[in-house]
């Protein structure tokens, strides 16, 4: 079977992903890294909600033609689908995210960048978003090279693999490689997403600017995660040692 669902930082700008099977068979050639996978969820996530980016996506398409109201046609979506953008995808348009005048309102992120940097552990984009939507977001953020790779959803597949729905979560694992009782993090800004990671064992930070008891830690902004986790922050020695000249 061919999945066209993994890219990695070296190609992180092709338009063409690779394939699962070309990397080397298992998903992904870390092996032997036992650091921990740090899944990080991209829309509302890595970027605040008040961009209301998820609003202009439901209002830029024919759906709001339809006699039901956006929102509770997104309810209604997200009931039967598990997931607003699949029916979307399903009923009204093949590339809702692509219409988005995203560059003109994400812009670089240094405080996230930096922030990155200062974590010891794999770090894998995973979205519900297509590829180029999630590929223009990190870029726009400025930190499309400390992404090891993304698992996105694959909108020509039939009833493609998305959160909250556990085959997602499996297939991330999959294309990360990672290794049975490697420590998994997710941090999402769905509580439903969270939820399922708890159920499959990995820690969840629900990152939300509204009230939450979800997951094993809540933060308002993603700025904030190394306040949470702080035994994913480099060790000072390790930041210097990786600085040192030659
Ligand atoms: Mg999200």
């Amino acid at each position: 079977m061919t999945v066209t669902t993994i890219t990695t930082a070296t190609d992180i700008y092709d338009a063409v992903p690779v394939t699962t099977e070309a990397r080397n068979g298992s998903g992904n050639d870390s092996k032997g890294d036992q650091r921990p996978i740090l899944f990080l969820d991209i829309d509302n996530c890595l970027y605040s909600p008040d961009y209301n980016i998820h609003i202009m996506m439901s209002e830029s398409h024919d759906w709001r033609r339809q006699p039901r109201h956006t929102e509770e046609l997104c309810l209604h979506y997200y009931v039967e689908y598990g997931l607003a953008i699949r029916g979307l995808i399903k009923f009204h348009h093949k590339n809702v995210d692509l219409s988005l005048p995203l560059e003109d309102i994400l812009k670089d992120d240094p405080v996230l960048r930096d922030m990155l940097e200062r974590i010891d552990a794999r770090i894998w984009a995973f979205t519900n978003a297509n590829l180029p939507h999630a590929q223009r977001v990190l870029k726009c953020l400025g930190i499309s090279h400390l992404i090891e790779g993304i698992t996105y959803c694959n909108y020509s597949e039939v009833n493609f693999p998305c959160k909250p729905g556990k085959d997602a979560y499996l297939r991330a694992l999959e294309h990360s490689g990672a290794k049975p009782g490697q420590k998994c993090y997710l941090v999402d800004d769905s509580a439903k997403n969270i939820i399922v990671a708890r159920e499959m064992g990995w820690t969840g930070i629900h990152c939300t600017p509204t009230h939450s008891d979800v997951g094993n830690h809540q933060i308002g902004y993603i700025h904030d995660l190394l306040k949470v986790v702080p035994e994913l922050e480099k060790k000072r020695g390790e930041e210097e040692m990786e600085v040192r000249p030659e």
